[in-house]
């Protein structure tokens, strides 16, 4: 019964199952869908590649290229163009350019002089010392001011997030930059200050890790993932019930209608906290029905392919974040196909929109020809699209990024008391260390590493 059970067939759970196959354990990974890969996929139609979800990687941590490394990709890899660093924000309903250095800065429009004076003074302002969470917004308005709020974190978040900076907590939701200030004092002093401790650490800030895709889309990674696993991926299998037994672990599931029990010596849970919420285990005094609570807002991506001669904006840039005094559908766009090579035919262009988020969640439930209309109306008013797509695609994800709202340590409790009390039981996804694919990749390295030491 030595072997180890991974639930959830997601990036987390395919690296922590690599990972554990590569140093010679018997594992078994299980998966509820006809495929594996979960919020990651690609679509390649009528000579255009679109993602339904993510679209990007970020390189921070020497993990990812090991990962690469040893999958045998690192030839398959596309790193986006020197346009990446290039983004806009929507301001008095033009996209301009988020300044890239100080000359930049003073020059920009984005910001008003006042809001760039009282930016000046953030090294100067105290640290709190406030025991209560504070929100996102709370905290950079404190920081930064309230037009920085709007015109570059609001944008940010819903970017990152698509959720909500008054509700978002920013221990949780951002710990590296509440730990600039609690460390620093001051998140300026600490972006230059923290320098030297990232590169001591082998750790890339997200603002300048390399960012990737590959030639196919990230569906390579997990294509390839895939196939490393081959014999020990069971696809259409719902686990619905674990039992700690003096021996290990029983697991129930469900193969395509048929009830199953396997027994292992560990378990890795990578499923997302909602469906975690629902598995019934007999570990006494823990309640996982709380996870419920966790709130995932819709979104939907919609990728939309024209004639470049239809589109007025050079779109030299990674894409552009819609802050929500701006009043548009669109919360970002990608400029996909100046990101990457291969995403559109030759003169044609690929922009994905995101839509919904914790902004506007009906927005993301609205009907495709609803959805392509108003965003249809935003992309003419911003990028001056002209003339119809000559591709869409639609994907929607009704849960589709976990909040960590104000609150959120007590989940974080509740996870860790399941853990404490069921040895040989591990919890891992984008609910627990972060919700970037690097994130994910990064802690289902360090589960893959606490399993292996604790044999
Ligand atoms: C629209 C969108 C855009 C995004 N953009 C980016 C981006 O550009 N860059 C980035 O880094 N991140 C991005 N993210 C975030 C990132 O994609 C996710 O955080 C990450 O893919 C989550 O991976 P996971 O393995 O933790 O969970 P999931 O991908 O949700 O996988 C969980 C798996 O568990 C399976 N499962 C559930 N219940 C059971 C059960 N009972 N038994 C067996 N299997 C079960 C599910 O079917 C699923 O396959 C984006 C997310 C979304 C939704």
């Amino acid at each position: 019964m030595n072997s180890i059970g991974i639930i959830g067939g997601g990036i987390t759970g395919l690296t922590t199952a690599f990972r554990l196959k590569s140093a010679g354990k018997h594992i078994v990974l299980y998966e509820a869908s006809p495929r594996v890969g979960g919020q990651v996929q690609s679509i390649r139609r009528d000579g255009y590649l679109a993602e339904f979800g993510p679209n990007t990687l970020l390189e921070t941590s020497s993990v990812i290229s090991a990962l690469l490394r040893d999958l045998g990709l690192e030839s398959r890899k596309i790193y986006a163009g020197n346009k990446a660093k290039y983004r806009f924000i929507v301001r008095g309903k033009t996209p301009t350019p988020l300044p890239t250095s100080p000359a930049s800065f003073f020059s920009t429009s984005l910001f008003s002089f006042a809001a760039k004076l009282r930016l000046l003074r953030e090294p100067f302002i105290a640290k709190s010392f406030e025991k209560s969470e504070e929100s996102v917004a709370d905290f950079v308005r404190r920081r930064l001011g309230n037009e920085f709020l709007n015109y570059a974190i609001d944008p940010f978040v819903s970017g990152v997030y698509a959720g909500d900076p008054e509700k978002l907590s920013v221990v949780h939701a951002f710990p590296k930059l509440y730990a600039l200030e609690q460390q620093y004092g001051s998140l300026i002093k600490g972006q230059i200050r923290g320098k030297k401790d990232r590169r001591k650490n082998g750790d890339v800030a997200k603002n300048s890790a390399g960012m990737f895709s590959f030639d196919d889309g990230l569906q390579v990674l997990i294509d390839t993932l895939h196939t490393k696993l081959e014999q020990e991926i069971k696809l259409n299998t719902t686990v619905t019930k674990l039992e700690r037994i003096p021996e290990g672990w029983k697991v129930y599931y469900n193969d395509n209608g048929t009830e199953y029990i396997n027994l292992h010596s560990s378990l890795i849970l990578t499923i997302p906290a909602y469906q975690l919420a629902g598995l019934s285990h007999n570990i006494d005094g823990i309640d996982l029905s709380a996870l419920k609570e966790i709130y995932y807002p819709p979104v939907a991506s919609l990728a939309l392919g024209f004639k470049k001669s239809d589109v007025t904006h050079s779109l030299d840039g990674f894409g552009m974040l819609i802050p929500k005094k701006e009043n548009f559908h669109i919360l970002g766009t990608l400029f996909s196909s100046s990101l990457f090579p291969g995403r559109a035919p030759k003169d044609h262009v690929l922009l994905t929109n995101y839509i919904g988020g914790a902004r506007s969640p009906e927005f993301a439930e609205a009907d495709e020809s609803t959805q392509i209309e108003f965003v249809l109306k935003d992309l003419r008013m911003l990028l001056g699209v002209r003339g119809e797509p000559r591709f869409t695609h639609q994907a929607f994800y009704k849960k589709a990024i976990p909040q960590y709202n104000i609150g959120y340590a007590k989940y974080k409790t509740l996870l860790n008391s399941f853990e404490g009390k069921a040895p040989g039981l591990f919890i891992a996804g984008n609910f627990r260390n972060g919700i970037s694919l690097s994130d994910c990749i990064t802690s289902a390295d360090t589960i893959a590493k606490n399993l292996l030491s604790s044999f």
